[in-house]
């Protein structure tokens, strides 16, 4: 026990120090521009970094540390952060500072240092708790609320901001707080399409547009190398709304007031069940380009339920192979927060 404790309160204290914020910080911390940072356990991985369960001061925080291979993630990152910490949305994930260090092995290593959101992300929550029909719903509409949010240009003084498209909308890239809302997350990829050139670089580093998300969640026209980069704007949120439809599907899928009674069915990714864990791109590509496949609905979800068809309808309207088809985030939120759908899902579904 008292070797655990000092490895809990010693030997997880991985660095720690008096740091100067490198550039204006948002709100939150601007009175304070000295703070000390701890990093105590790992609490996820991601495609390019790791992220630990940490303190900002006294704060108990998340801080995702970048190796200096992924450099210009984090810039970009930051960079995304600093465009959208003016206005505290409470569907993006809260961020704090960001930060440069080097390690006990001479690396250097980047820091985001952000609110820690005690769900984690939504793939692991959903895997092992099912939700009622009200959260669900509240759930998917704060993941659509950010998504709308981010696309939307925002041209009042101060408050400015502009359009941006996410790039790897995921179950891994929202993350859930303990009272179930959700925000999104990850914007490692990111991109701001703004027409003015001074939002178009972070930096003077920027991820390409041709740079795509995870294989999984490709919308076809990406997976065909045929996205139109003359709109690249509204052809990236196009791409965003379509992997916004399989995270629709994963969640809606452990809501056990959609299954009459019975349990709702184990968590799966979106093609899971016909690609498994590791598709390729030659297999995504047979089956959402060639096949134009999708994944399917539970049995339950039977069309003479309004409500259901009208879950079905959206999913379906997010994931048209046609991009120009696709709902917008912004009409998706207004169709997940009328009043059908907010309406005891229970009593229809019985
Ligand atoms: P990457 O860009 O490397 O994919 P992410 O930002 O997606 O990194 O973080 C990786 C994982 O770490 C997430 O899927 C999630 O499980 C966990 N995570 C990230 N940020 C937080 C946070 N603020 N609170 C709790 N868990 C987090
Ligand atoms: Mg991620
Ligand atoms: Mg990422």
């Amino acid at each position: 026990a008292v070797t655990l404790v000092s490895l809990l309160f010693c030997g997880y204290r991985l660095f720690t120090g008096q740091y100067r914020v490198p550039t204006p910080p948002p709100r939150s911390v601007q009175s304070s521009y000295a703070y000390t940072i701890y990093l105590y356990w790992l609490i996820g991985r991601g495609r390019y970094s790791c992220v630990y369960l940490g303190t900002l001061n006294e704060r108990s925080v998340a801080v995702k540390v970048y190796s200096s291979a992924h450099r210009q993630k984090y810039i970009n990152e930051h960079y995304i952060y600093s465009l959208l910490s003016l206005q505290q949305q409470p569907s993006i994930t809260h961020f704090l500072c960001a930060d440069e260090r080097v390690d006990s092995e001479g690396d250097t290593q980047f820091l985001i240092v952000m609110d820690h959101y005690a769900h984690g992300c939504l793939s692991h929550f959903l895997s092992h708790t099912s939700v009622d029909w009200t959260s669900c719903c509240r759930m998917m509409h704060g993941i659509t609320r950010g998504l709308s949010f981010l696309h939307s240009e925002v041209l009042t003084g101060d408050e400015s901001k502009p359009a941006l498209a996410h790039r790897d909308v995921s179950s891994t890239n929202v993350l859930v707080r303990s009272d179930l809302s959700c925000v999104l997350s990850d914007f490692s990829l990111s991109m701001s399409l703004a027409r003015d050139p001074r939002h178009l670089h972070g930096d003077g580093d920027s991820v390409a547009i041709s740079e795509v998300g995870t294989l999984r969640y490709l919308a076809p026209e990406l997976l065909a190398g045929a996205l139109d980069l003359h709109e690249y704007g509204t052809a990236l949120k196009q791409v965003d709304v379509y992997a916004l439809g399989l995270l629709f599907w994963e969640a809606f899928r452990r809501c056990h007031d959609l299954f009459l009674g019975r349990p709702a069915p184990h968590f799966q990714l979106a093609f899971d069940s016909e690609l498994g864990q590791e598709p390729s791109l030659e297999d995504m590509h047979m089956l959402v380009v060639r096949d134009k496949s999708r994944p399917c609905f539970p049995l339950e979800w039977r069309d003479n339920i309004s409500v259901l068809r009208q879950l079905k309808d959206t999913m379906e309207d997010c994931w048209d192979q046609d991009a120009e088809a696709r709902l917008s985030a912004h009409c998706v939120e207004e169709r997940l927060s009328s009043p059908t759908v907010l309406h005891d899902v229970s009593q229809q579904v019985d």
